[in-house]
């Protein structure tokens, strides 16, 4: 079973101010509450949209065909984008697995929970922290509202019980708790050698419900199977109430494995058949909510958590016309393909260049449920609601690339600024640039002009927003290499 909660949601919420009168007036005071209670409690249970949100594992910018993949077949991300909305400037918060979840749930960036930097970058299968329990989630945030709460997947936040998902605000949990070529066994080949002919014996990570193992070395091959079927049962045992669905798959990180429906089906080989699977999950999850009737009562959000591993050559995904991948703040590390899916409330059909993070999912849950944002911490979060809906331009102006702890680059409007790179995971040392590079992302998405010389003033404004982003808060100590 779940540990109970560490500090439960509605322990935060604001105590009520005691009246000074002892008798008559908070008598009065609770049948006007009770008369006004009730229509809003009505009126706001008709406007309390499921939450769904799709998260890949080192899946690319380019690596959809709605994204221009060539050889790569995703006919249902391709129909989610036709009845939806696709974002071409949409970023994870971190350019690897652990703090870029950290970020997704608690509208925070990473460098603020101490889930970056140390020499670790993520947490391992020997890890003895995860997200701290004052970080407060959307899983906490909707359960409090009454919403049912489902983590299918990855977690990557730790794997001990004071840190799994039951103890950050999911109801119920399956899935391997961290990235699915950790706890590497004997049996393995040397180095790269063991991605090359993957087999389930190499890596001995455990498939969890709730917070027990199941299964040890989790069967890979149908992993995305399982999850969807999890996913779906979620949604169908939950269609009367509001729910929360957290499906976080595992692929297409290496090593990279798939159903055999899915062997050999795809021209891009291996990865196309993991990616294809992958595509065939999300129909399934949106054939599900079609056929109870909760298409136009559900927002869906697709996207992945970083840019493609391509220090492993062929499976190893594809960041598209981008610059860089996994590991590295040039745009193939973060911006990632994003698909927004809603009838009724998102337009169909709509490309939209406008800016957004997947930190803003946090503050745009708390704005589709009226329910006020904490203000005891900073949040990076924006509610992209007009963005979603075609009411508006979006909120968030800028992007903060942190690589670890390290702020590598920021972006303000179209313009970039590398204060230092990098090329990737686990490739050669940072350099740092001064003058610092400076690249106008919708002249030159793939960062290959540098025009720091003629912009000085662009510069200057860069810096400044740095300044003050960094103000009056400290980072905490990172907690990775515990
Ligand atoms: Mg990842």
């Amino acid at each position: 079973m779940f540990l109970p909660h560490a500090r439960p949601f509605a322990a935060r919420a604001p105590r009520p101010e005691r009246s000074s009168f002892r008798t008559l007036v908070p008598m009065f005071a609770a049948i006007a509450t009770i008369a006004i209670a009730v229509p809003m409690s009505r009126a706001e249970s008709e406007d309390r949209p499921n939450i769904v949100v799709i998260f890949c594992d080192d899946l690319g910018y380019g690596d959809f065909s709605c994204y221009g993949h060539p050889t790569i077949r995703t006919p249902n991300v391709d129909r989610m984008a036709a009845e939806g909305l696709r974002f071409t400037q949409f970023y994870s918060a971190a350019p690897v697995c652990t703090p870029s979840r950290a970020a997704l749930l608690t509208g925070r960036l990473p460098i603020r929970n101490g889930l970056v930097g140390g020499k670790r970058r993520v947490l391992f299968h020997d890890s003895k922290r995860g997200l701290p329990a004052d970080e407060i989630t959307i899983a906490e945030v909707l359960q409090g509202a009454g919403y049912a709460t489902a983590c299918v997947g990855k977690w990557h936040l730790g794997h001990l019980p004071p840190y799994l998902p039951g103890a950050h605000g999911f109801d119920t949990y399956f899935g391997i708790p961290y990235s699915n070529d950790m706890d590497r066994t004997a049996a393995a080949p040397e180095g790269r050698a063991a991605f090359l002919d993957p087999k389930i014996a190499y890596w001995n990570v455990p498939l969890m419900r709730q917070d027990s193992i199941i299964e040890r070395p989790a069967d890979q091959t149908t992993i995305t199977r399982r999850y969807t079927e999890e996913a779906v049962a979620f949604i169908r045992k939950n269609a009367s109430k509001p729910f929360f669905l957290y499906l976080a798959h595992s692929m297409p990180h290496v090593p990279l494995f798939r159903s055999p429906e899915f062997e050999n089906r795809s021209p891009r080989g291996l990865f196309g058949d993991v990616v294809e699977e992958v595509d065939w999950s999300v129909g399934a999850v949106l054939d599900a909510l079609r056929a109870e009737g909760l298409s136009e009562k559900t927002l869906v959000l697709l996207t992945s958590d970083n840019g493609p591993w391509t220090t492993f050559g062929v499976n190893g995904g594809s960041a598209g016309l981008l610059r860089g991948g996994k590991g590295s703040t040039w745009e193939g590390g973060m911006r990632e393909p994003a698909v927004a899916w809603w009838p009724g409330r998102i337009p169909a059909g709509r490309v939209t260049a406008e800016l957004a993070c997947t930190t803003d999912l946090f503050a745009t849950v708390h704005g589709l449920l009226k329910i006020p944002l904490p203000d005891d911490r900073p949040l990076d979060s924006h509610d992209i609601t007009p963005v979603l809906t075609g009411a508006g331009p979006s909120p968030r102006r800028d992007v903060f690339y942190y690589r670890d702890s390290t702020l590598m680059a920021v972006r303000r409007g179209p313009w970039k600024m590398h204060l230092i790179t990098q090329a990737g995971y686990g490739q050669p040392e940072p350099v740092e640039h001064a003058p610092p590079l400076l690249f106008h992302l919708e002249h030159d998405p793939g960062e290959s002009h540098n025009v720091a010389e003629r912009h000085p003033e662009v510069i200057d404004e860069l810096r400044a927003r740095i300044a003050e982003h960094r103000a009056g808060w400290t980072p905490p100590p990172s907690l990775l290499d515990d």
